[in-house]
């Protein structure tokens, strides 16, 4: 019966994800499917049920904005099974500790976020909810091959879920490899495995191809996807070099499986699921942070919230892949991460986009210069090069970006390097004051 109903969902979403005739049609659906589901939560949502009650549902494109500190805020009112924040909490950190990860809370799977903003998020999902996710999912990644091949998908997770077992059967086998586990344990069962799907954080992605072991696989995975991290252009190159596979991406946040590459390479949003609006960043739009409502998601409602990235934006042209869902060209990083220097001149504060920086490296180190950047005050950045290198091209890219964008040329300090682990969220160039 689940399979069944996973795989109605895998067909509806392939479906969905050319079936339009154009951007109208799409829109009018989900305008009717967004209207139908607030009221529907509203039923079981005291906090939601205020917002229909406030603002009406015809509105809701411009209810309050959400974002994560507020949901965890009003948590026992917002969620639509009347569970308390502080139980479903304790429960998570069992799961954490004993690294068991089947079990579920009254029928709910719940999954902490890693909280690198230093909130931690707490989210919930239903057996339906899951069967649904994974059915889109199973549509985005395996892009109609799950008849007419066997997948073999490796997961490498910093936490394993039962949503990732929600899916398995004969055609289709999962395996979860611990990334608290040192990378070279994980190579034997690997290679006993042999994957034809390969999933993981680009950083681990990268490791695995550059350890000079891929051979040791009876073939190479046919597909790569970069998961729970914004694939660097760098890592990138070095995945397609290693594994001779081109690395898809995987837009997938605790609040849920938001976009995906499709074969063109760009990035899609899944609006089979969700409504994004956009909060543009910058005067010539073409940055936006994004605001999601989800209309399928009802025991923890996203609506009108704010996600902490920003995305750049895609080209408009319809993609040739086919899909009437918007493109977006990457995920620049957390919202946290834009650099900010001051201007000259007097002018305020100038955002320095990562884009720029990580460019600003490229053009200066020798290919396989793993850098990371990180501003410590209003103007001083410290940077560590991997192996050490000569950093004068790099103070001179950096010193002419700022010049360009006129912002006063940031002190840069060398700093010894220190690898990322492999659990945490790889963010090579970041901001470590407050806001
Ligand atoms: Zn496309």
């Amino acid at each position: 019966m689940e399979r069944i109903v996973i795989l109605r969902h895998y067909l509806e979403a392939r479906r969905r994800f050319t079936g339009w005739s154009d951007r109208c049609a799409l829109e009018r659906w989900q305008e009717n499917r967004v209207r139908r589901h607030l009221r529907r939560i509203a039923g079981g949502s005291p906090y939601f049920a205020r917002r229909v009650r406030d603002f009406g549902v015809a509105a809701w494109r411009d209810w309050p904005v959400t974002h994560k500190a507020e949901m965890m805020a009003h948590f026992d009112d917002w969620n639509t099974a009347g569970i308390q924040l502080q139980e479903a909490f304790a429960f998570a950190e069992r799961a954490e500790r004993s690294r068991d990860f089947s079990g579920t809370f009254r029928g709910l799977t719940v999954g902490l976020s890693s909280g690198t903003s230093g909130s931690r998020g707490l989210f919930l999902a239903s057996a339906s909810e899951r069967r649904r996710w994974a059915g889109v999912l199973l549509a985005r990644v395996l892009r109609g091959t799950l008849w007419s091949h066997r997948h073999r998908v490796a997961l490498f997770l910093r936490a394993d879920s039962p949503l990732y077992h929600t899916i398995g059967s004969r055609r289709l086998r999962f395996a979860f490899f611990d990334l608290l586990m040192p990378l070279e344990e994980h190579w034997p069962r690997l290679r006993t495995f042999s994957p034809t799907v390969l999933a993981g954080p680009p950083s681990v992605l990268t490791e695995l191809a550059a350890s000079g072991r891929v051979l040791d696989l009876l073939r190479p995975p046919a597909i790569l996807l970069g998961v729970a991290d914004v694939l660097d252009p760098v890592d990138g190159e070095r995945i397609r070099s290693g594994f001779g596979v081109d690395p898809g991406q995987i837009y997938q946040a605790t609040e849920g499986f938001l976009a995906a590459t499709c074969p063109q390479g760009r990035f899609h949003w899944n609006e089979d699921v969700i409504v994004v609006q956009k909060e543009w960043v910058d005067a010539g739009r073409t940055r936006y942070v994004p605001v999601l409502t989800d209309f399928r998601r009802s025991v923890q409602p996203i609506v009108r919230y704010r996600l902490d990235d920003v995305i750049v934006r895609g080209d408009p042209s319809p993609c040739p892949c086919g899909s009437r869902f918007e493109a977006f060209e990457g995920i620049e990083g957390r919202c946290d991460d834009l650099l900010r220097i001051p201007g000259t001149d007097g002018r305020g504060e100038v955002t320095i986009y990562p884009d720029f920086v990580r460019r600003a490296f490229l053009l200066s180190v020798p290919l396989g210069t793993d850098f990371a950047v990180t501003q410590i005050s209003a103007e001083e950045w410290e940077i560590s090069v991997r192996p050490a290198v000569d950093l004068d091209g790099v103070r001179q890219q950096i010193g002419e970006l700022c010049r360009l964008q006129g912002a006063r040329s940031p002190k840069l300090t060398e700093v010894p390097w220190e690898p990322p682990p492999l659990h945490a969220k790889r963010r090579r160039i970041r901001r470590r004051i407050a806001p």
